[in-house]
């Protein structure tokens, strides 16, 4: 550990000149114990490099864990209106550097700066709401069976929290976990994607700032086969959260099963959109658009299939194809662009492959290629796309893209509809435009979805309502709201007799 006091300062364009990020472990600023670092650069320009972090190792890990160990006790018994008294801090102070964490954000991963502005806020609203956990955290105060007796439950913390977080929403994620961890009493190793270890850092930097003491919230960066894997086989670490894709949540899941740890996983996402005969067209569109190109299709909540009634499809089609044409791609720090870049040249690649299957499944409408010329050239872009004809059960109207990809399945009427948007194994979000109220709720109660919306499109939860999927997109946990406690805490039932004589339950009051 070294005896830096603070992260450095803002990053630099030149990878020369680019400034070195440290973990962030029991209280200070410190390298890795492999000496090594990585890179960080600008999907939208790759010439631009946002910093070096360390290349976190195992023995990082283990001493990231030991600090929030040590500083559990201390932690757990400050009483939980302190603790949420921090957590209001940090989203003050989130509220503050809103902008300069956005245009940070823009830059390391590529989301156009109002959505990353929304970003933060999701972060903001998530530390609020759990500030205000503080003070309720209620469990249930109810009669005993027995007379002279009492019966209450209350929640408290499992212990070391391991938060592993993927880059799509690289602040607004840590925060809906670390938030509700922390005001529960957990204590926190958190260890972000490596490709927005910068993002991650100016949220610990401005948690540091809030008051959180030393060992309370630990940051290590590097791989997830190194220090991820690191966290999720640690005997010391009472529950995993986890955000990503399918394939790491399997392998996750079976290492915290062996070890019968408590694990959320909030995994893939293929998420639909029924558009009714009788739907206005105009606002299927603009809430098809928004949802299938956000963040660059890059979303869990984002639409890449769209079921249409076949009378309406034509009509639809047109409408979404002149859309697209129009959408503007770059820097997301451009207030003209619409749509950012990809994540990284292998997501350009998974995308480019799965518009060859299209290719062969479909109908391409627009889109299709990777979109290069002038500034494009230096990062990772891709056409925002549309295939039409598209099958249910064809591929790429079933496997998670996560790019600019929209598959149009033709159907006929509510109960096609119905039928073709839960066959898919993932169950996170789902919409319906329809004007006729029946229809709405009969998709309200039908859809096998944690998420459902009635003319609007698939993203854009609030905070306080329970965020999670069916099926394979978890494991049953929820993200946000008051259930997100569920996750960090055990429960404990306690009954206090003041009879002064042996009472039985189940027995002395039959
Ligand atoms: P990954 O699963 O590749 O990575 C997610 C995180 O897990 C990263 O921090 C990664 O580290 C880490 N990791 C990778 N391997 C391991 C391992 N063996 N043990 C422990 N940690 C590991 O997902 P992506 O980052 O590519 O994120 C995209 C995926 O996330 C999509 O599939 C999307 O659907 C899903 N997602 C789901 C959401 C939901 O709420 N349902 C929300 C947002 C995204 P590193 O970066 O170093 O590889």
């Amino acid at each position: 550990m070294t005896d830096a006091a603070s992260s450095p300062p803002a990053a630099s364009a030149s990878p020369a000149a680019a400034p070195t990020f440290q973990h962030f472990i029991a209280g200070e600023w410190c390298a890795s114990a492999s000496g090594a670092t990585f890179e960080s650069r600008n999907p939208a320009d790759t010439r631009d490099v946002v910093g070096r972090f360390q290349l976190g190792t195992a023995a990082d890990v283990a001493m990231a864990i030991k600090a929030a160990e040590t500083a559990g006790p201390m932690w757990r018994r400050t009483p939980a209106p302190k603790r949420g008294e921090i957590l209001y801090a940090f989203a003050q102070l989130m509220g503050e550097h809103k902008e300069r964490l956005a245009r940070a954000m823009t830059r390391e991963m590529g989301k156009v700066l109002s959505e990353a502005r929304g970003d933060v806020q999701e972060g903001i609203d998530i530390a609020y709401l759990m500030a205000g956990e503080g003070r309720r955290m209620f469990g249930d105060t109810v009669p005993s069976e027995l007379p002279d007796k009492w019966a209450m439950s209350i929640r408290q913390p499992i212990g070391v929290a391991g938060i592993i977080t993927p880059w799509n929403f690289p602040m607004a994620i840590p925060c809906w976990k670390m938030m509700p961890a922390l005001v529960t009493g957990n204590t926190v190793v958190f260890k972000p994607a490596s490709d927005t270890p910068h993002c991650a850092t100016l949220l610990v930097e401005l948690m540091v700032e809030a008051g959180f003491p030393p060992g309370v919230v630990n940051l290590v960066t590097g791989t997830g086969a190194e220090v991820g894997d690191a966290i999720v086989g640690s005997p010391d670490v009472g529950v995993i959260s986890f955000t990503g894709s399918s394939a790491t949540g399997r392998s996750i899941a079976a290492t915290a099963g062996a070890k019968l740890k408590r694990l959320s996983l909030e995994l893939g996402g293929k998420n639909g959109v029924v558009v009714l005969a009788d739907a206005d067209l105009d606002l299927a569109t603009d809430g098809i658009l928004w949802s299938a190109f956000g963040t660059t299709g890059q979303r869990c909540t984002a639409a890449s299939r769209v079921i249409v009634d076949r009378s309406v499809q034509d009509a639809l089609l047109a409408r979404l194809e002149a859309r697209t044409r129009t959408l503007t791609l770059g820097s997301g720090l451009d207030a003209s662009v619409d749509v950012g870049p990809l994540i990284n040249a292998g997501a350009v690649d998974k995308v480019a492959s799965y518009v060859d299957i299209g290719d062969r499944e479909a109908t391409l409408v627009v889109g299709g290629a990777r979109a290069i010329g002038g500034e494009l050239d230096h990062g990772h872009f891709f056409q925002p796309t549309i295939f039409a004809g598209v099958g249910a059960m064809d591929r790429i109207g079933q496997e998670e893209i996560f790019g600019p990809v929209l598959s149009v399945i033709p159907v006929d009427g509510y109960g096609e509809a119905m039928l073709a948007l839960n066959q898919t194994r993932y169950g996170l979000s789902s919409s319906i435009f329809t004007q006729d109220v029946n229809t709405a709720f009969r998709a309200m109660r039908d859809f096998e979805t944690g998420i459902v919306y009635v003319n609007a499109g698939t993203t854009g939860a609030e905070t306080h309502l329970p965020f999670g999927g069916w099926k394979e997109t978890g494991n049953g946990h929820r993200e946000a709201g008051h259930v997100a406690l569920d996750t960090y805490t055990e429960w404990k039932s306690i009954y206090v007799d003041f009879s002064g004589r042996l009472q039985r339950a189940q027995i002395d009051n039959q």
